[in-house]
């Protein structure tokens, strides 16, 4: 099968059709549903970083625990085809290779907010010296509210206890360097380093490993949001080291509306029975559970986390999910990626256009499948506009539109074909 590098791209549909017909992957489109628009045509869907399309799966398998539900109720606990008490199981080995950790180090469970705010009662543990937390200052806004609110619970003043790396006057994205810098300065009075993986608005990836190493370096604990890198970048979590991570799975992971999160917590804290946690009869071991009059015992892991017995029919179609990515293999997802996003961001240059600038890194090692692109003097009716035209992306304020072509279900037509619309739009403005 030719390779498709950036070099040969073309800027024509006959080239776009070609790059389909010799992508590995491209038979994964026809197992989710894509959405079509009133005369039954599919939609140009182009945004699995807000919400990713339904596997086709997804609807059997949540019919399946329904009808398990209403024929042995109760029962289903244990004697469903995998039963409600360990379903969760099933999903961690899929789970974990995707993140790039061991299956003990990760658990699915509430939602991402949630998990940050029980991974920081974990992790964030200030004393009078060290109390600060250090984030992106373009964090998404939930991440951003989670962590003041967590310096305010433990009585600090979270204007001052919240430490930013932004990039500098007139740039978009964050240095590495400047990070380095904030350390150095910081460093002792940091008690947490919290960042994306990806961050939500330019696209930048940033790097795991390195921002761990310097976290840890200076006595820090390092925890990732990975909510726009999971399913699309790669994360290495185990190898990478930091303390732990969080993740929505409705997102890149096609999980559905309000899905289940996912939770890492590294090996090395598995077995720290003293480690303050808030604790629920979830995260308890199984064997004793259903004891219920015992003492809290954990589960080594992140399964000592949990907290309440999980939303099965949330979780049936995670499952239809992560049976693609399993069988897709994440490697072969991420050489895709690569490669269509370098085709999008190869046709917007070819359309030559000045008014038009991508945010989002150059290198496709330093970033996911997003393009961030802003469009000068453009406002909401531009977003409007490729509503009409059948695209659906995502509009950011004040002028940025946001595109994702999907590995899974995303075709060089789409992209082609957005590209097109967008050159008729740009005419009109
Ligand atoms: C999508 C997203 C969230 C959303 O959090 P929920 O708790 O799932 O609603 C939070 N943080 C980031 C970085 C996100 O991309």
């Amino acid at each position: 099968m030719p390779e498709i590098e950036k070099t040969t791209y073309q800027d024509t549909l006959a080239y776009a059709k070609q790059a389909d017909a010799a992508d590995p992957l491209a038979r994964f489109r026809d197992m989710f549903n894509i959405p079509k628009d009133a005369q039954g045509n599919n939609l140009i869907y182009l945004c699995g970083n807000s919400l990713g399309l339904q596997p086709k799966k997804a609807k059997e398998y949540v019919a399946q625990e329904l009808s398990n539900w209403a024929d042995i109720a109760v029962e289903g606990h244990f004697k469903a085809a995998i039963p409600w008490t360990t379903y969760h199981e099933v999903m961690r080995e899929p789970m974990a290779a995707i993140v790039g950790a061991k299956p003990e180090e990760v658990v699915l469970m509430n939602t991402l907010s949630t998990n940050l705010h029980l991974m920081m009662v974990s992790f964030y543990r200030p004393t009078a010296k060290r109390y600060k937390i250090l984030i992106e200052s373009d964090a998404f806004p939930s991440d951003s509210y989670a962590v003041k609110s967590q310096i305010k619970e433990k009585g600090y003043d979270p204007q001052e206890g919240l430490i930013l790396w932004q990039p500098r006057e007139g740039e978009h994205l964050n240095r590495f360097e400047d990070l380095e810098a904030l350390m150095a300065e910081h460093g002792e009075e940091i008690a947490l380093v919290m960042v994306g993986n990806s961050n939500y608005y330019t696209g930048q990836k940033y790097p795991i490993k390195e921002i761990t190493q310097l976290g840890h370096r200076y006595g820090c604990k390092v925890g990732f949001d990975l909510a726009h890198g999971v399913g699309n970048i790669d994360a290495d979590l185990h190898y990478n080291g930091p303390d732990f991570a969080v993740w929505c799975t409705y997102k890149y992971l096609n999980s559905g509306p309000g899905a289940i999160g996912g939770c890492f917590v590294h090996e090395r804290h598995a077995n720290d029975k003293d480690i303050p946690r808030f604790t629920g009869w979830w995260g308890h071991k199984m064997e004793s559970r259903f004891n219920m009059r015992v003492d809290f015992d954990p589960i080594p892991g992140a399964e000592g986390w949990q907290l309440s017995n999980p939303p099965i029919l949330s979780m049936a179609p995670i499952r239809a999910s992560l049976e693609i990515f399993a069988e897709a293999g994440f490697k072969n997802i991420r050489a895709k990626s690569k490669k269509i996003t370098g085709y999008l961001e190869y046709l917007i240059n070819q359309l030559n256009d000045e008014r038009i600038s991508i945010l989002t890194p150059e290198n496709p090692e330093e970033r996911g499948c997003q393009l961030s692109i802003q469009v000068k003097n453009a406002d909401r009716s531009m977003h409007d506009g490729f509503m009409q035209a059948g695209i659906i992306c995502d509009w950011r304020e004040p002028d940025v539109i946001r595109v994702a072509p999907a590995p899974l279900y995303n075709s060089y037509e789409d992209v082609y074909e957005m590209t097109q619309r967008l050159k008729q739009l740009l005419a009109n403005i």
